[in-house]
């Protein structure tokens, strides 16, 4: 339930656009907001060690409720002290409800393209049995087995992970839906909102905080609505969650209605799944402390590094032939340990085409290392009363500034 203590310091405020930078305050450690999440889905950020994480200056990363309860169980992961004891990580977790992985078995939306984060082929392979008042019933994508996810059940792992963040469990509301559809779909949303924060005020370790998850697709009455509602219920934060749309342009505005709906200074607001260079940008400007999101990790895996290259969406593909004897770094004059050691492009495509761990892995550092940055540069700018100029650089192309973190 919501803290006598307001659990976000702001520190300083942009005049012209609803950005703010401060702290967001945990019993695991302060987040220097707006920050970046890196996703540890599994119990760990895939190639990298807690250590590396902290060194590439995070303070927080997301555990992934839907995946740690088919395995290795929360079960598990309570006898082992919770999570951050498991994956011996001292820094602050947000837990995700399950919500999105669930749902997602049952959609496959252009809002899982524009997020970057369409289930992978061992998502799909689960499949929905029924959706209930009471919750889902679906099969798991590991044996097959039927499993049951509702409010409760959510809340519950993510009790015995003991996270410092626990997002309520809601419905996943597709792109492709009808207004009446995605009216009804909030409506529960909002009923199991209820049963969370119910479940947390009586069950939820004292250090866990909740947060409430707006839905409301792409109609800005049932946004509004939906924000007003989950804001309404006494929660420590807001995330926001479904479908933002079917481009750019009108992610932006969805994500405004609800931060402009939530005009909160003690809330901390989270974006959920959005982590492109233009995206955590705007979602900056429109007032978002934090973001999660596979693309800087996924791309990573798939050899594919951050740089700064507004023209090719932030990003270039190092697997191709033409890399192959490239003796460039990733990106020059990037201070992070994959570039300070002097990796080639040409090395680097060689390491990643032979699925090489250390490729996989320099990449992650590398894209890691960039988000981070760029996320420090934003903090300094709005502390610094100088948002306007550098949000127009970084669109640009300039890089991120470095020796903020
Ligand atoms: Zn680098």
């Amino acid at each position: 339930m919501a803290r006598l203590v307001s659990v976000l310091e702001i520190r300083h405020r942009d005049p012209a656009t609803q950005a703010r930078a401060g702290i967001l305050r945990t019993v695991h450690g302060d987040v220097r907001t707006p920050g970046f999440v890196p996703l540890a889905t599994k119990a760990t950020v895939k190639g990298l060690e807690p250590r590396d994480v902290k060194a590439l200056g995070y303070d927080i990363v997301l555990g992934n409720t839907f995946h740690l309860f088919l395995t290795p169980g929360h079960e598990l992961i309570r006898h082992f002290g919770g999570l951050h004891r498991f994956m011996r990580w001292d820094g602050a977790i947000v837990t995700d409800s399950g919500g999105f992985q669930v749902f997602s078995m049952g959609h496959g939306t252009v809002a899982d393209e524009i997020k970057g984060r369409a289930p992978s082929g061992s998502e799909r392979a689960g499949r929905i049995l029924e959706i209930a008042e009471e919750g889902v019933r679906f099969r798991s994508y590991l044996d097959g087995s039927e499993k049951f996810m509702g409010p409760e059940t959510s809340m519950e792992i993510q009790a015995a992970l003991g996270s410092d963040l626990a997002l309520v469990f809601d419905e996943c509301t597709p792109f492709n839906v009808s207004r009446e559809y995605t009216q009804r779909s909030t409506e529960r949303t909002h009923r199991w909102l209820d049963r969370c924060v119910a479940w947390h005020t009586q069950h939820a370790p004292d250090h866990q905080l909740i947060y409430g998850i707006v839905q409301g697709g792409v109609y800005e009455d049932l946004r509004v609505e939906s924000a007003e509602a989950v804001a309404a219920r006494g929660v420590d934060g807001i995330a926001i969650g479904g479908s933002l749309g079917d481009h750019k342009e009108q992610m932006y505005e969805v994500v405004g209605w609800a931060t402009r709906a939530i005009d909160d200074d003690a809330r901390p607001r989270h974006l959920l799944g959005i982590g492109d260079v233009d995206d955590l940008i705007r979602g900056v400007e429109l007032g978002i402390d934090t973001f999660d999101c596979a693309m800087p990790t996924r791309l990573g895996r798939h050899g594919v590094a951050v740089v700064p290259d507004p023209e090719r969406r932030w990003r270039v593909d190092i697997t191709g032939k033409r890399w192959e004897r490239s003796e460039e770094p990733l990106m020059e004059g990037c201070p992070c340990p994959t570039c300070e050691a002097g990796m080639t492009r040409g090395y680097l495509r060689y390491l990643v085409r032979n699925k090489e761990l250390s490729g996989l892995r320099m990449l992650t550092i590398h894209n890691l290392a960039y988000l981070a940055r760029l996320m420090a540069d934003l903090r300094d700018a709005v502390a610094t009363g100088t948002l306007a100029e550098r949000a127009k650089a970084l669109r640009d192309g300039a890089p991120p500034r470095t020796g903020l973190l």
